[in-house]
């Protein structure tokens, strides 16, 4: 049971966060500016690939049926009546009894059936040695084999990687209707921070979760922007907030949700009555804002502390800017690890540990703890590949026993 009641845990913050939340109206972009994105279309081949019947080797277009007789010790002999090069504008043509010389990726003429590499010729430039028979259609790429005219090429929800980009290309669609990526702008609040690249005075602290956060919402697949720092100033924050909200498809703010007499993310947005700011069952980063400013634009407004921060972003933040993305599978995978330390954690919270999972040798996972449980370890969390989630339920784990770890693996772009 939950020690601290009235809390809301994890997964009721999370369904909050995602009621309503959906994958954002297609665009139309070029190739090379839709890579990693999804799919909004079905594709169909406007022609067949290969677009024509071509060779699949350097060597000499014939007909199957003038080379059946042909070996080493008693060769077939060809005319050779001219040359194939790849990019040929006209089918050439070629009666019985002869020979075209052919490069790969050109189209086989008219009148032959199969290509003989060069490798099983004399080379001969105007008559040529065959030292094999070749089958019907050998050596020879059908038009349509690898893709059909009018044949399904991708469907809606593919992700658009290189090959899926070569694709499309290949069947002549420059641009594609895919989901764009969300415009994440990420703000830091706190009149103790000083960007990086200036001294820090005594008191002053150096904005890093502007960083933390940009960088971790274009990892999960936005379009991320850094804003900056903003004072604990309650006329600063609205106008900071309504100035970006016009470009942004998700706010995010850090700082100034606690219950501290400076805290004014918290009272500014409370007054406006779209945004709320509730305590949820973890550690780190049991207080969260969450709502919705102008039009709708969904607003997350995360503690301050830098690992809260991270912690934050990766239970709500992340699975909100990929349900938008229209990904189906929205959180991140998860693998059982064993656990080689031991650690306590707080009745009724799910605690977030930051960790350095491992692989065995037989196979499997073992985590350490990076750090302590302190969400202003910077470094702990930098050196961290993963986070060890200890139950809402469980006060203690053993070393030895099994944990739930999420790698943090990078680029999901
Ligand atoms: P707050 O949530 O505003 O009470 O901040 C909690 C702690 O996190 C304080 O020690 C802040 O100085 C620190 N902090 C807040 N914002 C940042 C930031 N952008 N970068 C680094 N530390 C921060
Ligand atoms: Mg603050």
């Amino acid at each position: 049971m939950s020690a601290d009641a009235g809390l809301r845990t994890v997964d009721e913050h999370l369904a909050v966060v995602l009621d309503g939340l959906g994958a954002l109206e297609p665009i139309e972009l070029l190739l090379l500016d839709a890579q990693g994105m999804m799919l909004a279309q079905d594709v169909v081949a406007g022609w067949p690939l290969p677009g024509f019947d071509n060779s699949s080797m350097d060597g000499y277009a014939v007909r199957a049926i003038d080379t059946r007789t042909a070996s080493e010790a008693t060769p077939v002999i060809l005319s050779v009546v001219g040359d194939v090069p790849a990019g040929a504008s006209q089918r050439s043509g070629m009666g019985p009894g002869l020979a075209m010389r052919i490069m790969t990726g050109a189209p086989i003429p008219a009148g032959a059936d199969a290509v003989i590499p060069l490798e099983d010729t004399d080379r001969g430039l105007a008559r040529v040695a065959l030292f094999h028979p070749v089958r019907t259609g050998e050596f020879v790429r059908r038009a349509g084999e690898d893709l059909p005219e009018g044949a399904p090429a991708l469907s809606a929800g593919a992700v658009l990687g290189p090959q899926q980009l070569a694709l499309l290309a290949a069947i002549g669609r420059d641009r594609v209707m895919v989901r764009p990526r969300p415009r994440v702008h990420v703000i830091s609040t706190g009149s103790e921070l000083v960007d990086v690249g200036t001294t820090p005075s005594f008191g002053q602290v150096v904005d890093a979760n502007s960083y933390l956060l940009t960088a971790a919402a274009r990892d999960a697949g936005a379009d991320s922007y850094r804003v900056g720092i903003v004072p604990d100033d309650h006329r600063r924050l609205l106008d900071v907030l309504e100035s970006e909200l016009l470009r942004a498809d998700v706010l995010v703010t850090t700082g100034g949700v606690s219950m501290g007499a400076y805290d004014v993310v918290k009272q500014a947005l409370s007054e406006l009555g779209t945004v709320d700011f509730v305590r949820v069952a973890m550690q780190p980063g049991k207080p969260q804002g969450f709502g919705q400013l102008g039009h709708g634009v969904p607003i997350f407004c995360l503690p301050g502390n830098p690992v809260s921060a991270l912690v934050s972003f990766e239970a709500f933040v992340r699975p909100a800017i990929r349900r938008m993305l229209g990904k189906s599978v929205i959180g991140r995978a998860v693998v059982q690890a064993l656990a080689l330390e031991g650690a306590q954690s707080p009745p009724g919270l799910r605690q977030y540990r930051r960790g350095v999972l491992h692989r065995e040798a037989h196979g499997g996972y073992s985590v350490s703890f990076a750090g302590g449980p302190g969400s202003h370890l910077i470094a702990a969390m930098a050196a961290a590949n993963c986070l060890v989630v200890i139950d809402e339920e469980v006060t203690e784990v053993v070393a030895g026993s099994r944990v739930t770890v999420i790698p943090l693996l990078l680029s999901q772009r």
